[in-house]
């Protein structure tokens, strides 16, 4: 899955604080990305990383954050809510025999969670004739921050129509305190009938012993293996959103067993179709029957207990009815409601079962190696169209006028998370380019025009992975689709790669800049990397996820840079891998391979970790072991595993064994001995570099990086890696050879490398960047490296140039190197022309421009970092007026960053370009949207009260929430500070009618700019009681307005103040714990200062980039 946009990584520096409000701000909607700036970062396809500790799931990402609050939290949350449901009325379920009985009766009753202060309340009825199982976890977070002090949550079930919904707070007093996570339920009855006895609807509540859950239970019980699923679904996605289905599964009982477990969630099983037969065959006469059901809606288990045992080898078929709601939240099986182009409301059905919602949309065993065929037969209205993984084999009209039943192929093997099913209006190209799998792109009629690059795309990367993987796609067709939806990712069906935003998926090549483009092709590239890496080999297990993510990362990044050629691989993984580390420093960070069980941890794994940590880890193998080499060991692992599962040390066995054939490891070591150091392991290592006087041999030492803080820990010098280190020298420079010349092993934590240059001569570790490391070295081979620079910096390949700049800050960041060294890294960018290396200096120069900005250097700072742009600049063209609007589209990022820091001609354009619009308002293309943030941002900070008025007008005639956001965040720059205040005023005043996400992201528009940040504070102390009124008292109300007003602080003022506002505001809830990590953060940034003040303003005056304050 594409589950991440590569967006809002965070600034160098700063990014404790940012990555720990990105979740609540996103679950606030006031920061998501528009989707401009969205498309704008993810040029690399890659998706948008989230700090491993704050990852919810996929699916809360949004290309549009609008309307996507709580609702959209799917972490599993608990609620202190209860519900119970009227009983529906009967439904046919055309073209079959089956109904859904009206239920009698229903008990409900009520788990707790120990994990939690929190109850969380299960609800879930049994009746004579239906089971009804609703999932017990909701979305409602009740500390989140939320303008709604509505805990109650709507359970999917609680859709249908005929249904009604009671809820119920409990109090603190009738909350159990008891720790069960696991309620059981047992029923007596006596079978009225062979195998399908109903169910008393006299229930038994026992709650088990023990007082904690082990993760692992989580596991079904391995008893049984499923064969073969055959599905029937009737959607009415037209009619009242409910979803009638059927489930025969054809399994073999693998140990003597008498009960049958599989997982069920959110939906009603009518108890008399539930049956149990021989499958065809086999003998039924002493086949035990069904007595009772247990239902655990904690691990999802529908376990139905037999009157015998079930003798190993036995193939038995499973059969049951269900009736689901489309109601189902982006999983499952759910409806999307959408406008056509004639404005006429549609609505179509889909599925998105990865990682664990496949038992939403039908009774199963849902875990990855259970792998089965399928064979889906779907009912829908003919004017429809049915797709899934599979070719259609026939459709048959059923006894309902308008209605048929599609009855696709039989699958390969494929866990159930693969399985797709789309019901829409849609149209589809046919692709009969080369090669013999039959390609249709789809989309809705009226954009199918806009498919065009996907047409093209499509079978030369398919083509290219074949070709790269030596390994035909393996099924007879494949469909790409992009649905009329919000939900801003794409899934890797196989077969049928489904972008549930069509912006993924459409690319107008009149309109759309290349970002959106090169986004198009990595999106498309991924999904079909997955085809391999994930479908045909997919993870025993979600722990060895990476397999899967970081692969499919790799090889689209892969596919991408052979067929256009340019950036090339290593510089687009150099770029990666800045951003990879960066997050990877946190002392929160994780291993790639990481122990999961429960839904909601094997959700946090689909993270950057995962994806780019793993894509880069293959990066650094494919160079270690020789890209021959690498390729052979793959194809191998892929022949091995194909229509199986794989773990991690399946792959390293295969490399291995490549690696021995081919000489490019010693005998006596593996790839899992190296490769385990780095995916077991959190984190990543510096090498330090130490040369000895006459420089012709050096120590290595490795240590873990660590950000911030970090200093506490005490398994810091714990970490050891094997590191495959490169390295050339100034003599002798050989920037193409990226095997290992020399390893550190995991038990060494330093080496000696003789046979060096003498002392007058650098040398430069981590060639091209391939080793997933940073590199520190003493000061007089920096002093080497940065006169080599100086003198003449292409020398060096661009990948090592943005590394060098990148660590250099990072050390500094931390201490590890002073910023006057530092400082000097970045100073040959005045020649440099490259995007890269001038990138990594001003996203790692956040963190420098926050701590300065109220400080006397702050002038001169500015005037150095313009000075670095400047060759860029220049080199662009930008001034170039025939030139101008392409690159404006294509360097967005440079322009804001030149007219942030007041570049002349940045300015003269945004102002011009705004008063065009000023004059012409309703013509919005005057401004290109890449950089129409910018725009009204500079024209604003420069303009007066008259462009800020415009502004404010304008957000409130637009429809477009994108348009709404820019104009949000812009009228925050305005350099008034009585604007900024009466801006802030004005959102939180009663009656004004701002969209509720927006008030929190017209704060942080004012606190995030230097004139700002005191008027956002100054609100906070005096207006909290407005904040808590608007916002609720929630814990991470608190958290997220003290961070985002508090980020620069660093001051003992700054402190006496965050103590004052502690004192005064104490009787709200988390205002104490919010202050005090605010003064934790505060503490930190004054040591910053204090160490590293002096030698920057030193630095920038000796370097001739003073304020220029003069007396007089
Ligand atoms: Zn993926």
């Amino acid at each position: 899955m594409l589950a991440f946009k590569r967006s809002d990584w965070p600034a160098k520096g700063v990014r404790t604080h940012r990555y720990s409000v990105l979740v609540p701000l996103l679950l606030l909607v006031v920061i998501g990305p528009s989707s401009t700036s969205a498309l704008r970062r993810l040029k690399n396809g890659l998706p948008t990383p989230l700090h491993s500790n704050t990852l919810g799931s996929l699916d809360n990402l949004k290309w549009r954050t609008s309307s996507s609050i709580s609702s959209k939290d799917r972490t599993e949350s608990t609620t202190t809510t209860t519900t119970t449901i009227s009983p529906p009325t009967t439904t046919s379920v055309p073209g079959t025999n089956s109904t859904s009985p009206p239920i009698s009766e229903f008990t409900t009753w009520e788990t707790t969670n120990s994990a939690s202060t929190l109850t969380e309340i299960t609800t879930l009825r049994t009746t004579d004739s239906a089971l009804v199982i609703s999932k017990p976890t909701t979305p409602a977070k009740a500390n989140l921050p939320s303008l709604t002090s509505d805990t109650t949550t709507n359970l999917p079930m609680t859709t249908f129509p005929e249904s009604t919904t009671t809820t119920k707070s409990l109090s603190q007093s009738t909350t159990p305190q008891s720790t069960t996570t696991l309620t059981t339920i047992r029923t007596t009855t006596t079978a009225l009938e062979e195998h399908t006895p109903p169910l008393n609807p006299i229930i038994t509540i026992i709650s088990p012993s023990s007082t904690n859950q082990p993760d692992f239970n989580y596991l079904l019980p391995r008893v049984m293996k499923p064969l073969h699923y055959d599905i029937y679904v009737q959607p009415f996605i037209n009619g009242n959103y409910s979803i009638n289905g059927s489930m025969a599964v054809d399994m073999v009982v693998l140990q003597p067993t008498s009960n049958i477990t599989l997982h069920a969630s959110n939906m009603k099983i009518t108890k008399d179709t539930i049956k149990l037969a021989a499958a065809e065959g086999e003998a039924g006469d002493d086949l035990p029957s069904i007595k009772s059901f247990t239902v655990d809606t904690t691990r999802q288990f529908f376990t139905a207990h037999l009157t015998g045992e079930l003798r190993p080898g036995r193939r038995l078929l499973y059969s049951m009815n269900y009736i689901s709601s489309l109601h189902n939240h982006q999983s499952g099986f759910f409806g999307v409601q959408y406008l056509d182009s004639n404005g006429t409301q549609r609505h179509l059905v889909t599925t998105l079962l990865q990682a664990t919602h496949a038992r939403k949309a039908f009774p199963c065993f849902d875990e990855p190696d259970l792998k089965a065929t399928f064979k889906l037969r779907v009912a829908r209205q003919s004017n429809m169209t049915a797709i899934s993984n599979m070719p259609i084999r026939r459709t048959v009209p059923m006894e309902e006028e308008g209605w048929v039943v599609d009855e696709f192929d039989t699958s390969p093997l494929m866990p159930t998370y693969l399985l797709v099913l789309v019901i829409a209006h849609l149209d589809y190209v046919s692709v009969t380019s080369h090669g013999r799998v039959p390609i249709r792109v789809w989309a809705r009629p009226e954009l199918l025009h806009k498919t065009a690059l996907v047409q093209q795309v499509a079978p030369v990367t398919l083509s290219y992975l074949e070709q790269y993987l030596n390994m035909s796609y393996p099924l007879p067709k494949l469909d790409f689709v992009a649905l009329p939806s919000d939900i801003g990712t794409a899934f890797e069906g196989w077969g049928i790669i489904v972008n549930y935003n069509e912006e993924l998926m459409l690319f107008s090549p009149d309109a759309d800049p290349k970002d959106q483009r090169d986004m198009v092709v990595h999106i498309q590239a991924h999904e079909l990397a997955h085809q391999w890496f994930g479908n045909l080999v997919t993870p025993s297990w979600w722990t060895d996820l990476w397999l899967s993510e970081g692969f499919a990362s790799y090889l689209q990044v892969l596919a991408f840079t052979k067929m256009n050629r340019s950036p090339n691989m290593l510089e687009e993984m150099a770029e990666l891998l800045q951003d990879i580390l960066q997050s990877d420093s946190e002392p929160s960070s994780h291993p790639i391979r990481l122990p999961v069980y429960n839904p909601r941890d094997i959700w946090a794994l689909f993270n950057p970790i995962s994806y780019y940590k793993g894509s880069y880890i293959i990066h650094m193998m494919s160079h270690f072991l020789s890209e021959n080499t690498f390729r052979k060991g793959i194809i191998n692992f892929l022949k091995d595993r194909k229509y199986k599962n794989a773990e991690q040390d399946d792959l390293w066995r295969h490399l291995t064994v490549a690696a021995h054939q081919d000489g490019t490891l010693p005998w006596d070591v593996t790839v899992k001995t190296i490769m385990d150091t780095w995916t077991l392991q959190t984190g990543y290592p510096v090498i330090k570099v130490v040369r000895s006087p006459d420089g012709t041999s050096a120590t290595v030492h490795q240590e873990r990086f660590l950000l911030d803080g970090s200093e506490k820990l005490t398994d810091r010098n714990f970490y050891k890696w094997w590191v495959p280190l490169t390295y050339t020298r100034q003599d002798n420079p050989d920037f193409n050879n990226t095997k290992a010349k020399v390893w550190i092993r995991n038990t060494e934590s330093q080496i000696m490398i003789p046979s060096l240059p003498d002392k007058h001569q650098w040398v430069i570790f981590n060639i091209q960047s391939t080793g997933y490391y940073r590199v520190n070295y003493d000061l007089g081979n920096w002093k080497l490296l940065i006169k080599q620079l100086l003198t003449d910096h292409r020398v060096f390949p661009v990948t090592n140039r943005a590394q060098m700049i990148d660590d250099a800050l990072d050390l500094a960041l931390v201490g590890k190197l002073s910023y006057k060294t530092a400082l000097s890294v970045t100073e040959y960018l005045r020649n440099e022309t490259e995007r890269l290396p001038v990138q990594s200096c001003f996203h790692n120069m956040e963190h420098l421009e926050k701590m300065l900005w109220n400080t006397p250097v702050y002038g001169g700072f500015k005037k150095y970092m313009l000075s670095l742009l400047v060759p860029l600049y220049s080199a662009l063209k930008i001034h170039n007026d025939q030139q101008v609007e392409a690159v404006q589209k294509e360097h967005a990022d440079l322009v804001k960053r030149l007219c942030d820091l007041n570049h002349p001609d940045c300015v003269h354009l945004a102002t011009s370009l705004y008063s065009q619009w000023m004059q012409e308002p309703k013509n919005l293309k005057s401004v290109p949207q890449q950089i129409r943030e910018t725009v009204y941002c500079t024209a604003i900070a420069h303009g007066g009260e008259e462009e800020w008025q415009f502004a404010w007008r304008q957000y409130f005639l637009s429809n477009d929430d994108d348009h709404k956001d820019q104009l949000l965040k812009a009228l925050g720059c305005t350099k008034d500070s009585w604007v900024k205040a009466g801006y802030l005023n004005l959102a939180f005043t009663p009656g004004v009618k701002l969209r509720s996400q927006d008030m929190f992201q017209v704060f942080s528009s004012v606190a995030s700019k230097v004139q700002g940040h005191h008027v956002a504070w100054d609100f906070l102390l005096n207006r909290w009681n407005n904040v808590t009124a608007l916002f609720g008292n929630g814990e991470n109300v608190a958290e997220i307005f003290l961070k985002t007003a508090t980020e620069s602080f660093n001051t003992r003022q700054n402190l006496m103040e965050l103590k004052f506002f502690m004192r005064t505001n104490k009787k709200y809830q988390g205002v104490e714990k919010a202050s005090e990590s605010a003064m934790t953060r505060t503490y930190s940034n004054i040591a910053w200062m204090d160490r590293n003040y002096d030698d920057i303003r030193l630095w920038l005056n000796n370097n001739g980039y003073s304020t220029n304050l003069q007396v007089l």
